[in-house]
């Protein structure tokens, strides 16, 4: 049992609806939780008319229902999206709701279930879910994805615990990595660490760089050229209706895209990748132009390979982000197996796609204007860590300015 368990999740389910969503007076949020995460989904509830919403929705979902309905559901049924279905999300876009995600990976989950049912209902659902997800990733409403602990994820994540004791280490996990204490004080602690990134993001636009130089003892030797109107974001964002709010809790990073023809040098992982359910390890890059020319991994070669291959985008990176060494998730020396927390532990890179708002007006722009901006493109898009306690990086701006941003594995500002 973990000491202050019940303080400790309602200081989360505060965190997670109050600095997350943000939900204000009036609006209808929606919250989509796994029966697993009643508790929580409850705790939120309380938070959402706490906060006074007019209203607050919750899709639950089951894991036992999911799994028989694709065993044992016809077969038809798997290439058809409910009409009932497709208004909900209608209703929800059209009404502006806030949209809180609870989840919980179980690896297993699908394990099984015929590979061209889970094709026909991820297609089923694309078209008419598109309108709302657009808006979802455009900002056009407050949304936050957080996460909870499920038992194939947690005896995953802690090979040597089991049942319970696997399930507690991964909420001791979460909630040090979200600064949950149990003192009642999350809030305030995530508001000052948005405030601070948002400086953060502010001096690095300022300083408006033409190139970053990343080097350390590992033999990372490598110069990242930046498109000319680059933006670094990081912390919250703003929605369309002028409310700030976190997508994804926790984060750590700031980020921006490198120019896709612009990384020259070689760069060394830092951490182990998982990927496809495999574990790549000990791996270098050599990039040339942009272009990844040679690979070498001490384990997982060919995944890596594969991975890079997917499609002519995959050959160049999308995104830079930075992270301190010191960073809470790093500091708890855990393999969530799961981005939203590993790729918040260290300075990483992503092959692949880049945001199209790493670019200012990069969302209005066609593909065409996005990659003469400087946007790689890709249909992948694969986080890989980089930071390590000595890791340095110097800025140049146009004028030739050398400016440290990080010294030593951590922000130099
Ligand atoms: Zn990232
Ligand atoms: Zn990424």
């Amino acid at each position: 049992m973990i000491p202050n368990f019940e303080a400790k999740l309602n200081e989360y389910a505060r965190l997670l609806v109050e600095v997350g969503l943000n939900v204000q007076p009036g609006q209808t949020p929606r919250i989509n939780a796994s029966l697993d995460a009643a508790a929580l989904a409850r705790l939120c509830v309380s938070a959402c008319y706490d906060r006074g919403a007019r209203e607050v929705v919750v899709d639950w979902r089951d894991d036992f229902v999911s799994r028989q309905r694709y065993l044992r559901a016809d077969g038809a049924v798997f290439s058809e999206f409910p009409s009932y279905q497709k208004a909900k999300f209608d209703w929800f876009l059209d009404k502006g709701s806030p949209n809180l995600s609870l989840t919980g990976s179980d690896p297993e989950l699908l394990k099984g279930v015929d590979p061209a049912r889970i094709q026909a209902a991820d297609l089923a659902a694309g078209e008419p879910t598109k309108p709302f997800y657009d808006a979802m990733t455009a900002g056009k409403f407050q949304w936050c994805v957080g996460a909870f602990p499920t038992l194939a994820w947690a005896e995953k994540a802690f090979p040597g615990k089991k049942e319970e004791e696997a399930v507690d280490a991964l909420w001791d996990a979460i909630f040090s990595v979200c600064r949950i204490t149990g003192d009642g004080k999350g809030v305030e602690r995530w508001r000052e660490h948005v405030a601070a990134a948002a400086r953060r993001a502010k001096t690095l636009n300022d300083c408006r760089f033409a190139s970053l130089h990343y080097k350390n003892s590992l033999g990372t030797d490598l110069t990242v050229r930046l498109p000319d109107n680059h933006v670094w974001a990081g912390g919250s964002e703003k929605s369309a209706g002028g409310v700030e709010f976190v997508a994804n809790m926790p984060t750590e990073e700031i980020f921006t895209a490198p120019r896709w023809d612009g990384v020259d040098g070689r760069v060394y992982a830092a951490l182990p990748l998982a990927l496809n359910g495999n574990l790549v390890k000990d791996f270098w890059l050599e990039l040339k132009g942009g272009r990844i020319v040679d690979v070498h991994a001490g384990e997982g070669e060919e995944v890596l390979r594969r991975s890079i291959e997917l499609d002519e985008g995959s050959h160049y990176l999308g995104e830079a982000a930075l992270v301190p060494y010191d960073s809470p998730i790093r500091a708890s020396g855990v393999l969530f197996y799961n981005t939203l927390f590993d790729e918040n532990a260290s300075c990483h890179f992503a092959f692949g796609s880049a945001y199209p708002s790493c670019v200012r007006g990069g969302e209005e722009m066609s593909e065409e204007g996005q990659k003469a901006a400087g946007l790689n493109q890709s249909i992948n898009h694969v986080d890989f860590m980089v930071g390590t306690r000595d890791l340095s990086i110097v800025g140049t701006t146009h004028d030739g300015r050398e400016i440290p941003v990080f010294v030593d594995g951590n922000f130099a500002f």
